[in-house]
């Protein structure tokens, strides 16, 4: 089967006995079935990365990270995480034998929290990180004091702090790419950046080896976190760290600039802009991932997808372009999300004639 390691001679080198395998990888691009019509484009994919092994792509940036600890004989992973890294870690560091110890953003979803804890991380939330740029700052600062000391690298999923796990995160850009059809956009959700900016450095280093059309890569962002895409759009150079992040849509959830300034000259180059969205129109998109198209996804998930529409209803894209939007994380990482913001029914348990007569009316 095909994996990550298929594209061994672009990541960081690693024996082949350490790399660890748990099916990430060589996700499905798939193309729409409804909800391209309904925004009058032929040419709509998604990209499941919501079927990594531990529910989002951050299984790529773990997969390698770890791998090289375990090529190091290192017996610590000390991180940070909203959620997604972190259960990715700990499943990554599980298959490896290696003790994973998290801090972990103040308000992550239950279930990606007893999703590491099962993996059987060591879990801290310490209070305001991930929504106070004080605190968030003061976070990433002791754990890079604190790994240094131990001579750890921290595997934080962002260029800035961690090239060499990044390097597994662009295998994305590689996959799309070596389609036999050319894509014309990317659209990548983003908190920090390291996504996007990825994509979009997966995107040239793969058009460095190989004669492939390049898309244009975007970066989308939830208006309560919009570090990247608003200066990304405006023309400035700068991303801008803001006090405070008070989007709902976790992942997201990042007010300091990591991989910002970065992303804004990667996707300047490429040709690719800023969207930003509001929360209640990504859920609508969440829903209508899982009505129309049978994909379950969190709502990070649905940002890309939540941006491409602004982008169709601004005419920034053309109905016959080729247009991939990433699907980044699985429903099942925030089910509390499902429960508050769909107000779907808790059932009451009926009798065989309710049933029968349920159903019948449904005929
Ligand atoms: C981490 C994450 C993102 C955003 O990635 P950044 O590198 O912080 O921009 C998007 N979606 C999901 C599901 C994630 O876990």
């Amino acid at each position: 089967m095909k994996n990550i390691w298929h594209y061994n001679k672009l990541l960081p080198a690693v024996p082949e006995n350490s790399r660890l395998l748990l099916g990430e990888g060589n996700t499905p691009l798939i193309k729409a079935k409804t909800i391209g019509k309904m925004l009058g484009l032929t040419g709509l994919y998604f990209k499941l990365e919501n079927l990594n092994p531990t529910g989002s792509y951050k299984d790529r940036f773990a997969a390698i990270f770890v791998s090289i600890l375990k090529s190091r004989n290192q017996h610590l992973c000390l991180a940070t995480s909203s959620g997604n890294t972190g259960a990715a870690l700990a499943a990554y560091c599980a298959a490896a034998g290696i003790n994973c110890t998290l801090a972990i953003v103040d308000g992550a979803p239950q279930s990606k929290i007893k999703q590491m804890q099962l993996y059987g991380a060591h879990t801290y939330m310490v209070k305001g990180f991930g929504k106070d740029a004080v605190v968030t700052e003061e976070v990433f600062g002791l754990l890079k004091r604190m790994a240094r000391a131990m001579q750890i690298a921290l595997p934080v999923s962002a260029f800035s702090y961690c090239d060499e796990g990044m390097k597994g995160v662009q295998t994305i850009a590689y996959e799309i790419l070596e389609q036999e059809n050319s894509f014309d956009h990317i659209f990548c959700p983003a908190g920090g950046g390291g996504l996007t900016l990825a994509v979009a450095r997966g995107c040239i280093a793969y058009g460095e080896c190989y004669p492939v059309k390049i898309p244009k890569v975007h970066c989308v962002q939830p208006e309560g976190n919009d570090t990247i895409a608003g200066a990304l759009r405006n023309h400035r150079h700068q991303a801008n760290a803001i006090a405070a992040s008070t989007t709902l849509i976790s992942g997201l959830q990042v007010p300091n600039v990591l991989d910002g300034d970065a992303v804004i000259a990667s996707c300047t180059k490429l040709g690719g802009t800023g969207y930003i969205v509001n929360d209640q129109e990504v859920f609508k998109w969440q829903r209508l991932l899982a009505q129309q198209e049978g994909i379950f996804c969190e709502p990070a998930g649905a940002v890309a997808l939540a941006g491409l529409a602004n982008a169709v209803t601004g005419r920034e894209v053309s109905a016959k372009d080729n247009i991939v939007c990433l699907v980044t994380g699985s429903g099942f990482k925030d089910m509390l999300s499902v429960d508050s913001n769909f107000g779907l029914p808790d059932l009451q348990s009926i009798n065989i004639s309710q049933l029968e007569s349920n159903i019948r009316a449904l005929q």
